[in-house]
């Protein structure tokens, strides 16, 4: 190595020219001399030593050079370890951007909300028996008068009543603008909400926290062939070409009528294998915006229909991707060794 070789070359100059090297020792005796002698000899040591300092100097930076040659740039570097988005996040920016492609809007509604917009505007009367079926968390907070008790979203469909209200509002403004132009235009809705639900519930198969993303279109003359199509559409663009939807009747408070969404088997494309059994999986529940809740969002339901549908990123996330997670709470356990796989 080039720091052996420079501790060599240190030795050398030492002790030849050192304070004590053999050169200083000859000069220093030259006073021994005779008068004569003196200065060819003088003359010697100075030649000796300009011509052994040029040396020295010369094979120093030959070291030098060998030392930056054995520096080989064509070795890959170490790459420093680079972080990523959360799978669930990948999974929200893929089904929002489908979605985009047929005009749909993202938008964000409280996860801190009023019984009112997450229950009764959607129809579920206070002692309704499906509440039990969103085991909510509710708040310690003071109630509203108008809209009940605060609770955290047990699912996106508050984001239903809150959307139709302030289109609600746009469009009153509209129709004022409307009645100054003498101009007709119609109320579309087309929303996507893609957000964090809460229940109470925690096992393998639940986290307290989790993702629903819901559609609502509202619009003149909206029918149920419209549900389907964009039911279509999502499965293909989001699962693969050859996959459709059906539509089975099911029953919910907020729409009706009300219907459960499945999807081809992507094994046997609906034909029925040992996985699916009839060929079909559960994707999603849909329906006709109930009147009912229209009107709660301000919406005259004589003038305008609608549908919503909604289901969990985590549930799309593994239909598609076959991701087998032996517990779904390590998805939000910030393990970077199970997280890091995606
Ligand atoms: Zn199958």
């Amino acid at each position: 190595m080039a720091a052996g070789n420079d501790r060599e070359l240190e030795e050398i100059r030492i002790e030849y020219l050192g304070r004590s090297g053999r050169l200083t020792q000859i000069f220093k005796n030259i006073g021994n001399l005779e008068e004569g002698e003196k200065k060819s000899i003088g003359l010697l040591i100075n030649e000796s030593k300009n011509t052994l300092q040029k040396l020295i100097a010369t094979q120093k930076n030959k070291f030098k050079e060998t030392a930056r040659e054995w520096f080989d740039p064509t070795i890959p570097g170490e790459a420093p370890r680079t972080g990523s988005l959360h799978i669930i996040t990948q999974a929200i920016e893929e089904i929002a951007e489908v979605f985009k492609q047929i005009g749909f809007i993202r938008m964000r509604y409280p996860e801190v909300d009023w019984d009112w917009f997450a229950f009764e505007g959607l129809n579920f009367d206070k002692n309704h028996p499906a509440r039990d079926d969103w085991e909510t968390f509710w708040l310690n907070a003071p109630e509203s008068k108008k809209y009940g008790t605060m609770l955290l979203t047990p699912h996106t469909s508050n984001g239903q009543i809150r959307e139709m209200q302030r289109e609600m509002q746009r469009e009153m403004q509209r129709e004022m603008q409307r009645e100054m132009q003498r101009s007709k235009k119609n109320l579309p809705i087309r929303m996507i909400n893609i957000a964090k639900c809460y229940r109470r519930q925690s096992d393998i198969s639940h986290t307290p926290m989790f993702h629903q993303f819901e559609g609502l279109v509202v619009d003149k003359d909206i029918n149920i062939t419209h549900l389907k199509g964009v039911l279509d559409y999502f499965a293909k663009a989001y699962f693969g070409k050859g996959r459709v939807t059906r539509l089975r009747p099911h029953n919910f408070p907020f729409t009706e009528p009300s219907f459960e969404v499945d999807i081809t088997c992507d094994i046997c494309a609906g034909r029925g294998c040992r996985l699916c059994k009839e060929g079909w999986l559960e994707l999603a529940g849909a329906g006709m915006v109930h009147p009912n809740v229209l009107k709660n969002g301000g919406i005259d339901p004589k003038k305008y229909t609608g549908f919503a549908f909604g289901t969990g990123v985590e549930r799309v996330l593994m239909m598609k991707s076959g991701l087998k997670i032996p517990d779904l709470r390590l998805l939000y356990s910030s393990d970077l060794h199970f997280l890091g796989q995606f």
